[in-house]
């Protein structure tokens, strides 16, 4: 692949980053701190376009996975939790309403959630199936010609503030199917927002649902192939999210070792700490490549499972170490709630768990290699 950017891909890098720095950074300490949804950044991204980058005119503006790779590493570059809430919306909230979805309910709900004005949230994990998704026992049953869903689902980001839930229930033994509930809907009881070390801003809660009305997206008992089909760009933009914290660690850490003299120096000019920047900066370099070229294969068309695993568990490793090494050599700054780095390293641990733990990544490129 060339890795030359576009003129459009570097347009969508510079616009991402001005906003990201502009905007997001700024607030990014009072999000961490007193949890609270986002919503203001997010109509400002739906009016600069990012809910809509994926889908075809006249929904959106039907960018590449490479030019969405760019704009996703910038928001993390901002604040994690905001990258990870708005990816989660353009990425999987809207996604089957955008497939599946009657005119009705595009118009109604996803051309709204494009813009930023409404919020979707993805119901996929149960307190029992984690990894094992395909666990999951939330029921479908049909009524007449409706559907009613009864179960319980966790960690669903979003969900305090989501004006509408796609569920994963299971219609059969063996099968899985996609459903639409909305807000209000009867039945339906969202829980409070889980207290959690990272990502804080981007609010998380229990969704219960008993015997709920729901409308079923696309195919009855094609839940499982349809997740299948985006899971390697979730895997992606996943990479992606961690490639911009990882960033904004090893830049701070440079930051702070040019300026905080020790032993009549610059920390920067010990070798010990060279070895931490030069780390730094190699593994992330090491990170975007592989980033890069998984989107790049995802745009081609070509097979890309085993490649965005890799992607996916390179980079979140990566961004995880590349924040560690961000706290040893900022040491006693890094640790000050003042100080970004320890709410990097904070974050960081989310991509470690978010779109396949890095143990279930490794099963899967191990099978597929
Ligand atoms: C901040 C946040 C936001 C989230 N948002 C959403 C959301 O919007 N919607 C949603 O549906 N879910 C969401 N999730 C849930 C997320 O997808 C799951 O946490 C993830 O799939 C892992 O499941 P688990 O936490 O239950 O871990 P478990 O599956 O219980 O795993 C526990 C440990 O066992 C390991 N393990 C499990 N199975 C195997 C195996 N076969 N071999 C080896 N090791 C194994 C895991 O790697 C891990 O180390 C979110 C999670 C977080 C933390």
């Amino acid at each position: 692949m060339d890795f030359a950017l576009t003129a459009e891909q570097e347009a969508i890098q510079r616009t991402f980053h001005g906003f990201a720095e502009r905007e997001i950074r700024p607030r990014a300490r009072e999000l961490d701190e007193r949890p609270e949804f986002p919503r203001a950044l997010f109509e400002q991204l739906g009016a600069l376009g990012f809910f809509g980058m994926r889908y075809p005119a006249p929904l959106g503006s039907g960018a590449d996975i490479v030019s969405c790779v760019f704009a996703i590493e910038e928001l993390a570059w901002g604040s994690l939790s905001v990258a990870a809430a708005c990816t989660m919306q353009s990425l999987m909230g809207t996604w089957f309403l955008h497939r599946f979805g009657s005119p009705a309910i595009k118009e109604r709900l996803l051309e709204p959630a494009l813009r930023g004005a409404k919020i979707g949230a993805i119901c996929m994990t149960e307190p029992d199936a984690g990894s094992d998704l395909f666990a999951l026992a939330t029921k479908a049953r049909l009524e007449g010609s409706g559907w009613r869903l009864s179960g319980s689902k966790t960690w669903v980001t979003s969900a305090p503030v989501a004006d509408f839930f796609t569920v994963f229930a299971r219609t059969g033994e063996d099968r899985l199917g996609v459903f639409l509930v909305e807000r209000g809907a009867p039945g339906l009881d969202v829980g409070r927002s889980i207290e959690k070390m990272g990502v804080r801003s981007s609010l998380t809660s229990e969704v219960r649902l008993s015997d709920v009305p729901a409308a079923l997206l696309g195919e009855e008992g094609a839940g499982a192939k349809y997740l299948r089909e985006i899971l390697a760009e979730i895997r992606v933009v996943t990479a992606a999210m961690a490639l911009g914290v990882g960033r904004a660690a090893y830049e701070e850490a440079r930051r702070y070792a040019s300026e905080r003299q020790q032993f009549g120096k610059p920390i920067d000019r010990h070798q010990a700490i060279q070895a931490h920047l030069a780390d730094m900066a190699t593994e992330l370099e090491a990170a975007r490549r592989l980033t890069h070229w998984a989107a790049w294969r995802s745009d081609q068309g070509l097979p890309n499972a085993r490649e965005a695993s890799m992607a996916k568990l390179f980079a979140s490793e990566v961004a995880h170490r590349v924040c560690d090494h961000a706290a040893r050599v900022t040491a006693s700054y890094g640790f000050a709630a003042d100080s970004p780095v320890q709410r990097y390293l904070r974050d960081a641990r989310f991509l470690l768990i978010g779109g396949g733990t890095s143990e279930i990544l490794r099963i899967n490129i191990a099978r597929e290699s």
